[in-house]
């Protein structure tokens, strides 16, 4: 980690002995750190009132405090770093996929709700160096496994979108799921269905935008995920599958991925993929426009025609779209007729 940020965590696990609460680093930053990987954010869990004390630490440290939830979570900014200040929490789910009831816990309440078991370790930072890892399920012991273990057999009924996120640590961080865990995944599938939209849809922003997004679509597809998600999303998985090329496309974004999948949808099935996820605003354009334009060249196919006609009716494209379907179809005459176009109003 940055010298700046254990500067800061420092000066935070102090603030907090003064105000007399215990103060740790939780889930996916322990476990980057146990990896050598730097943290992407910083969680920080407080035994006792986070928000309050996210307010004293941004008056002392001369930070503000971004936001606060009922879910008793803070963001809080100090010199340009950003760290989540959340209240210990205890956590009931009222029926599958629904958002769990909140109450103020315990330290080990609050790692026993996490996903899995290398999530789901502390660190204390009121003396920081001196205190032991807190790892209650064996967190450790599978890091070195490199396996993705839930705590409890319920864990994919209570939030079906773990089982995305599952998939998504296999391949980021190259563990394997162990057998129990696995084979609760495949049996929960159905409970996907659970999910509302909006919570789907930002599991899937955070495949598309992970490095190995192509291998995770692939894995997805293989246990069942992608079937159980959306039927819709099948093909553009399949075409994937098949095409090694787009394997090494390491960092592509949302959009990409979204259109390279929806280029493969029939018009019902960008109705219901859109429906289903809730998308809207650019991103349901990105899916329309792309479902027409795949219209626009099967007909080209049809005519093999790649004529200067049909490169006028390219101009109602964004370039982004037109890339990535010329990308698709870089061995045949769409392809090729697009590319002509782009590389002409090109400025
Ligand atoms: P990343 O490196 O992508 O940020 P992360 O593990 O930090 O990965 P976050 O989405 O930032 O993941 O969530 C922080 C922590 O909150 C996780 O490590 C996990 O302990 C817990 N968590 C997040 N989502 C869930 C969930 N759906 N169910 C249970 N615990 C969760
Ligand atoms: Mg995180």
């Amino acid at each position: 980690m940055p010298p700046i940020k254990l500067e800061l965590l420092n000066n935070i696990g102090k603030t907090a002995t003064d105000y007399g609460v215990s103060v740790y680093i939780v889930g996916g930053t322990v476990r980057d750190i146990l990896l050598g990987r730097t943290p992407r954010d910083i969680d920080i869990v407080v035994e006792g009132d986070g928000i309050k004390l996210s307010h004293i630490l941004a008056s002392k440290m001369g930070g503000s405090v971004l936001s606060v939830s009922r879910f008793l979570t803070s963001k809080l900014r100090i010199k340009g770093n950003a760290f989540d200040i959340v209240t210990a929490r205890r956590e009931s789910y009222p029926r599958p996929g629904a958002l769990p009831i909140v109450s103020q816990g315990s330290l080990r309440d609050d790692l026993a709700r996490r996903d899995f078991s290398i999530n789901a370790m502390a660190l204390r930072i009121n003396a920081w160096g001196q205190e032991q890892i807190a790892d209650p399920f064996g967190g450790q012991k599978d890091l070195e496994h490199s396996q993705i273990r839930i705590l409890q057999e319920t864990s994919f009924q209570d939030d079906a979108t773990r089982i995305m996120r599952a998939i998504k640590y296999e391949k980021r961080l190259g563990m394997v799921l162990e057998k129990g865990t696995e084979s609760s995944l495949i049996s929960n599938l159905s409970m996907l269905d659970t999910i509302e939209g909006y919570r789907l849809r930002k599991e899937l922003k955070l495949w598309f935008e992970e490095p190995l997004c192509s291998s995770i679509l692939v894995r997805a597809s293989d246990l069942g995920v992608i079937e159980a998600l959306d039927n819709g999303l099948n093909q553009g998985v399949t075409f994937v599958r098949k095409e090694s090329w787009l394997w090494d496309k390491k960092m592509e974004t949302e959009r990409f991925w979204l259109s390279l999948i929806a280029y493969f949808m029939n018009y019902d099935e960008c109705s219901h993929f859109i429906a289903r996820f809730g998308f809207r605003g650019g991103l349901a354009k990105i899916i329309w426009a792309t479902n027409r334009l795949k219209c626009l060249a099967d007909s080209l196919i049809l005519t093999d025609k790649g004529d200067l006609q049909y490169q006028r009716y390219l101009d109602c494209y964004d370039h982004s779209i037109l890339r990535i379907v010329a990308l698709i179809n870089r061995n045949n005459i769409v392809g090729e007729t697009i590319d002509i176009y782009l590389s002409k109003t090109k400025s």
